[in-house]
């Protein structure tokens, strides 16, 4: 029996071992990286690949091309709300990036953290430019310069009060990059976005982007200077590994793909592209 009870323990600790190393929120950076470590195919990317996907940059200086707009926008209406309200019944977002965003409410559910009101999603061109003239430059970027022109962007408020104080602006602020959401305008990074600080405007990037942001505390510009400089970075997390490689178009028109692994090409919206693996 005494035997018994000692592999039992050794068993359990074993496994919460690995759930530890596996499903904590850790992130593991490695960029002396060179060489996607399997079998690739080449692709031959176009300009229209710049423009478009989830880390495209977005602001006063990149427009949103329209090949850079979600080709899923609908108006908002899930089977299950989860807690969640709209501000009016018109609000438009991205099928997918709305469905990523409910799965993120439901994590909030159960931290007790319900009370989120969805107030803007897609804004068509015309809609940027009558806000912009309404709140000014310091609010509102001009049609076409904002990421919610791309169906990227929501801005979400709690019936609790402004978000900056209420218990959803916290949990977004801790948790949003789990679920490959960023806080867009932080009140440390006015000088490098331009744009105030909005606790409210969360921006999908996807995984491991997000992660990689928040780790690093850097907003999307730096982030995608960083990435440019490394040229090809490795990042696990929650048990998932990720091969990043940036390519700079005209230089590089021709892209290594891997043959049997699932693969994300985006845009930079400025001069290159990004393949993330996941491994
Ligand atoms: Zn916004």
């Amino acid at each position: 029996m005494k035997k018994v009870g000692l592999i039992i323990l050794l068993v359990v600790g074993i496994v919460t071992a690995f759930m530890i190393t596996f499903m904590s929120n850790e992130i593991v950076i490695e960029e002396d990286k060179s060489g996607f470590p399997g079998d690739t195919d080449v692709k031959t990317i176009q300009e229209d690949d710049i423009h478009k996907g989830n880390l495209v940059l977005i602001n006063e200086n990149y427009p949103v091309e329209k090949e850079g707009v979600k080709n899923d926008i609908q108006t908002f209406h899930p089977e299950d709300f989860k807690g969640v309200q709209l501000l009016d019944q018109e609000i438009q977002l991205s099928q997918s990036i709305s469905q990523k965003f409910m799965d993120m409410a439901e994590d909030a559910q159960h931290d007790g953290v319900d009370s989120f009101t969805i107030t803007s999603g897609y804004r068509g061109i015309e809609a940027q430019t009558l806000l912009f003239k309404e709140m000014g430059e310091d609010y509102a970027l001009p049609g076409g310069y904002s990421e919610h022109n791309s169906g990227l962007a929501m801005d979400v408020g709690s019936t609790e009060g402004l978000m900056a104080n209420a218990s959803e602006g916290k949990w977004i602020e801790d948790n949003a990059w789990k679920h490959g959401f960023i806080l867009r305008y932080p009140e440390n990074k006015t000088s490098i976005t331009g744009i105030e600080y909005e606790p409210w405007h969360i921006r999908y990037v996807g995984l491991p982007h997000s992660a990689l942001m928040y780790e690093h505390d850097f907003v999307l510009e730096e982030y995608l200077d960083y990435v440019k400089d490394q040229k090809e970075l490795y990042a696990s997390f929650e048990g998932k590994e990720y091969f990043i490689t940036y390519y700079p178009y005209g230089e590089n028109q021709q892209i290594e793909l891997p043959v049997d692994h699932e693969y994300m090409i985006t845009g930079d919206n400025m001069n290159g592209v990004i393949v993330t693996v996941t491994m």
